[in-house]
């Protein structure tokens, strides 16, 4: 054991949402009721979707949807305060957008990050959870954590609450591993720049959501003499609904409507707004590329290549290239590219914490659907024997509604649960 003290709260991943928690419990701490609490994130430092900060590439949600704006506009901590540490308000007022690039919320993000150095410990991958006392009452869990990467150190933490926060793994094509020309859209920075110097002249891109239209246009734009081959299982690329009534699926009062109601009304309100986020795309976006395509059409100097209706059939090293095979599915015929490198832009699995649960496992309650119960408060529901705290930020889609695992809600889902914290701890 290396902490001698035992941690109120064991935080597994430092992304928004337990940044955004760090500074709930930090400006809900005072002199007589004080949280002790450390995050602890398997990445080197802080980064928030590296692989895609596409150089103009926008946030989809507003700056007042920041880390803390939501739960107090006072924070010191608000993109605006940002702002004002760089001196550069004003000319974003200027700019008169609501959607801050991603490469500058980024920035943001790892400024406050960079507030809260003494409580993470980085290069710290959580490999597990158990109880720290054994097979009665849980007073405790012991955090075992890898420290300093794959063949890193097991250090362990005592904590009386838990909060998992770990976000989604990328999902790839089933039996299509990533190697150096099969990247998931997460790696489309780190890919494009390894092969950069290879020259490469062909690309496909597997996708109809945002990532995949970003890295259609980004690849286009970065490589001016290469081919972009954009395949869809859809016609073509759908607007993201912004739209104001619906966008209320966002709306704190939301996840109280979607926690209270049945599983078939949960499953309805899902259908009716997946629109708002899944597999769809900017509309300044797809102009944007039908546009491009269209001078093409005009010039007779196509690059860009959109293969509707179509799958990928096959991905096979062809010398030092990748032999591509898509099929359109109307009429079964098929399409082979030699492309230098495959992006799949085809979403994110939001992890499942229970392989991290150790002997907690099989105390924890599941749905029908296997998935982990939380409660209201996003506490793992459990046997009453565990009497510490298990709470999952970010995979109770099903349970609390759409906007779990984005950012519109990080800063009053980070309050409520410092509250929860606060509350049962001081
Ligand atoms: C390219 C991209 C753009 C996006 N843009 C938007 C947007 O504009 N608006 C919006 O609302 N949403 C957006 N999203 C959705 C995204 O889910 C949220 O922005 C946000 O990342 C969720 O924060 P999080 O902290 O839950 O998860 P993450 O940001 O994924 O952070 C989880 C962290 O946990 C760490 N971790 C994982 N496992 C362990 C472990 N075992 N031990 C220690 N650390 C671990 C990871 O390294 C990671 O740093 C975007 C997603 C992507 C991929």
């Amino acid at each position: 054991m290396d902490a001698d003290a035992v941690l109120d709260v064991a935080g597994v991943g430092f992304g928004p949402a337990n940044l955004a928690l760090a500074i709930a419990l930090d400006e809900m701490d005072s002199a007589d009721k004080a949280v002790t609490a450390r995050f602890f994130e398997a990445q080197e430092r802080f980064g928030w979707h590296r692989g895609m900060l596409i150089e103009g590439a926008t946030m989809q949600v507003s700056f007042l949807k920041d880390l803390v704006t939501m739960r107090n506009p006072t924070s010191r901590f608000s993109f605006l305060s940002f702002l004002h540490t760089y001196g550069r308000v004003v000319d974003f007022a200027n700019t008169k957008t609501f959607f801050p690039l991603r490469t500058e919320f980024h920035e943001y993000l790892a400024w406050a990050a960079g507030q809260f150095e003494n409580r993470v410990s980085y290069q710290s991958e959580v490999v597990g959870i158990n109880s720290a006392t054994g097979p009665g009452d849980v007073e405790a869990v012991d955090v075992s954590v890898r420290v300093g990467g794959r063949d890193g150190t097991l250090r362990t933490h005592r904590a009386r609450n838990v909060v998992i926060a770990v976000g989604g793994r990328p999902r790839m094509p089933e039996g299509l591993p990533e190697s150096e020309r099969i990247w998931h859209s997460s790696r489309l920075l780190d890919g494009a720049q390894a092969i950069a110097a290879k020259e490469p002249s062909s690309f496909v891109v597997l996708g109809s959501g945002q990532s995949a239209a970003e890295a259609v246009d980004y690849l286009h734009r970065e490589f001016p003499d290469a081919q972009v081959h954009s395949v869809h299982s859809r016609y073509g690329y759908s607007v993201a609904d912004d739209s104001a009534f619906a966008n209320a699926i966002f709306n704190p009062e939301a996840v109280d409507h979607h926690f209270a109601a049945s599983e078939n009304v949960r499953q309805s309100l899902h259908a009716y707004h997946a629109n708002t986020n899944y597999s769809v795309v900017d509309e300044d976006l797809i102009r944007r590329l039908f546009r491009t395509s269209y001078l093409e059409s005009v010039t007779g100097r196509r690059r860009l290549h959109f293969h509707k209706i179509s799958r990928l059939v096959e991905a096979a090293p062809s010398g030092d290239r990748l032999r591509v095979v898509i099929e359109f599915l109307p009429d079964g015929s098929t399409t082979t590219i030699e492309a230098d490198a495959l992006v799949c832009a085809t979403g994110y699995l939001r992890a499942d914490p229970g392989p991290l649960l150790g002997d907690l496992l099989p105390r924890c309650r599941r749905d029908g659907q296997g998935r982990l119960l939380l409660d209201r408060n996003r506490r793992v529901v459990t046997h009453e024997s565990v009497k510490c705290g298990i709470y999952v930020l970010g995979s109770g889609e099903n349970s609390h509604g759409l906007s779990e695992t984005l950012l519109s809600l990080t800063a009053v889902r980070a309050g409520e649960l410092a509250e929860v914290l606060t509350k049962e701890l001081v």
